[in-house]
C-alpha cells in the first residue's frame, strides 16, 4: 500500500472533535445516559464549591491503548504511545513547558488537575501486560458510530471502563481528529478514540497536531469537561459550566494572537490556550482551576474505581483514600458540612454529626483513621459524651472505647448512615 492510497485519510488541518456529536446522539437514544448526565451534573453544582483539590491524592489512571490498524501506515509503535502517556502527564500536571506561553492576564488561572496517567501493568485477567492491545483490521476508517470499540465490527473491545481508560488509536475519516465519551455512558464504550495522525509527538503524528494535545482534550471530556465556548454555535448564551472560563463566542482555530475578544469579554478577551478550545496542538497550553474542580468532582464519584483501585487491582498499589470532601453520597453529607483541614499528607476532617456531637477522622499519607468510613467523637459542645445516634450502631457497643493519654476516650462511633 503507497501513501498515495485514495482510501486513506488526509490528516486534518483543523481541530474538529467529535464529542458533542456523541453526546447528542446519547441524549436522544438512552433514556439511562439522561438520567446519569442529569446526575452527575447535580452532583457536580453540589459539590464544587466544597471540594478542596489539594486534599485529594494524586489521582493515577491505569490506560490501555487498542492500537486499530488497517496497513503499517497506520499503525502507531509502542514509542509514539509513551510520548503521548507522557504528553497527558505533563498537560494535567500543568508541567508542561510552554505552558509559560500563557499571558500573564490569565496566568492565576492556570491549574495543576493532579491527575496522572500510567500504561496498565495487569490485565482485566490479573495477567502482566503492557497496557497496548494491537489488532489488524480490514475496515479502513472510522467515525463516531463506536464500531471501533467492538472486535465484531472491525475495531477492540473495550477493557472494563471501571478500572481503565481506554484509549483507541485508528484511521478517523471525514478530518475527526478523535472524540470521547462523557461520564455516564455505557461501560463498552467509555473511553476516547484519537486519529492516528493526532496521537502522540512522533512517528504517525502529524503537524499541526503532532504535540499529543488531541488527547487532552478528549480525556478532558471523559473527565466531564465541556468545550470553553459552550456548545452553543457561536452564540453568546452557551456555557462550559465553569466559573472562571471567560465568556466565548465560538471556537477558536489555529494559533490566535492575544488578546482576542468576543462577546464583550473584556480586555482579555477568550481564554483561547485553554486545552477545551479547538486551536491547533501548539496553541492550546492550560486547563483552569475551575475546569480541575470539575474532573476532580467527576473523579471522586462516577470515575472513583479508576484511581482508588477499588474497582479491582491493577499494577502500581493505589491507597484506598476517600474523596476530598464531601462524600457524594456518605457520612459527610448526612452529617452537614466537613471542614477540611489539609497540610502535606496529612488531611484532618471535623463535622458534626446529627447527635450533635463533633466528629473527626484524619487520613496520614497512608490510611485513614480511624478506620475507613468510621469517626471518632469529640463529643458535645458541652463536653458531654455525645448519645448514641437514634437507629445505628455504636462501634463502641463492640469494641471498648480507647483511652488516649490526655484525650477523652474515643469511641469511634457507625455514623456511616448510608441508605
Ligand atoms: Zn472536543
Amino acid at each position: 500500500m503507497s501513501s498515495t492510497d485514495p482510501t486513506l485519510q488526509q490528516p486534518p488541518t483543523r481541530r474538529s472533535c467529535g464529542a458533542m456529536d456523541v453526546h447528542r446522539r446519547l441524549l436522544t437514544t438512552s433514556e439511562a445516559y439522561r438520567a446519569a448526565r442529569s446526575e452527575l451534573e447535580n452532583l457536580t453544582i453540589e459539590l464544587e464549591s466544597s471540594l478542596v483539590l489539594d486534599a485529594r491524592e494524586i489521582a493515577r489512571i491505569p490506560v490501555v491503548v487498542h492500537v486499530v490498524s488497517s496497513s503499517p501506515e497506520d499503525e502507531v509503535s509502542d514509542e509514539q504511545i509513551r510520548t503521548q502517556i507522557d504528553v497527558l502527564n505533563q498537560d494535567f500536571r500543568a508541567a508542561n513547558p510552554d505552558v509559560a506561553d500563557v499571558p500573564d492576564a490569565f496566568r492565576d488561572l492556570v491549574a495543576d488537575t493532579r491527575v496522572e496517567f500510567y500504561l496498565a501493568t495487569t490485565d482485566p485477567a490479573g495477567q502482566p501486560t503492557t497496557g497496548i492491545t494491537r489488532r489488524m483490521t480490514t475496515v479502513r476508517s472510522f467515525s463516531t458510530d463506536d464500531a471501533v470499540k467492538f472486535t465484531d465490527s472491525g475495531g477492540a473491545d473495550a477493557w472494563p471502563a471501571e478500572r481503565y481508560l481506554n484509549i483507541w488509536v485508528c484511521t478517523l475519516r471525514d478530518g475527526l481528529l478523535g472524540y470521547a465519551q462523557f461520564p455516564g455512558g455505557e461501560a463498552a464504550t467509555d473511553g476516547v478514540v484519537i486519529t492516528y495522525t493526532g496521537f502522540g509527538t512522533t512517528g504517525t503524528a502529524r503537524a499541526p497536531f503532532n504535540l499529543g494535545r488531541t488527547a487532552t482534550h478528549e480525556v478532558g471530556h471523559w473527565l466531564n469537561l465541556f468545550h470553553i465556548w459552550g456548545d452553543d454555535g457561536t452564540g453568546c448564551h452557551g456555557s462550559d459550566e465553569v466559573d472562571d472560563t471567560p465568556n466565548q463566542a465560538g471556537p477558536n482555530t489555529g494559533v490566535p494572537t492575544f488578546p482576542k475578544r468576543s462577546c464583550g469579554n473584556g480586555a482579555n478577551g477568550d481564554l483561547f490556550m485553554d486545552y477545551m478550545d479547538y486551536t491547533d496542538d501548539a496553541a492550546m497550553v492550560m486547563f483552569t482551576t475551575g475546569q480541575a474542580t470539575r474532573m476532580a468532582v467527576c473523579l471522586d464519584t462516577v470515575r472513583r474505581g479508576l484511581w482508588t483501585g477499588t474497582a479491582g487491582p491493577d499494577g502500581v498499589p493505589q491507597p484506598t483514600v476517600e474523596p476530598a470532601v464531601p462524600a457524594p453520597r456518605g457520612e459527610a453529607v448526612t452529617m452537614g458540612t466537613p471542614t477540611v483541614v489539609a497540610s502535606g499528607e496529612r488531611i484532618d476532617v471535623f463535622v458534626v454529626g446529627p447527635d450533635s456531637a463533633l466528629h473527626h477522622k484524619w487520613f496520614d499519607g497512608q490510611a485513614w483513621h480511624p478506620s475507613q468510613t468510621g469517626w471518632e467523637s469529640l463529643g458535645t459542645p458541652d463536653g458531654a459524651v455525645p448519645a448514641q445516634v437514634p437507629g445505628k450502631q455504636v462501634a463502641a457497643q463492640e469494641a471498648p472505647a480507647q483511652e488516649v493519654a490526655g484525650q477523652p476516650a474515643v469511641t469511634a462511633p457507625a455514623l456511616q448512615a448510608h441508605p
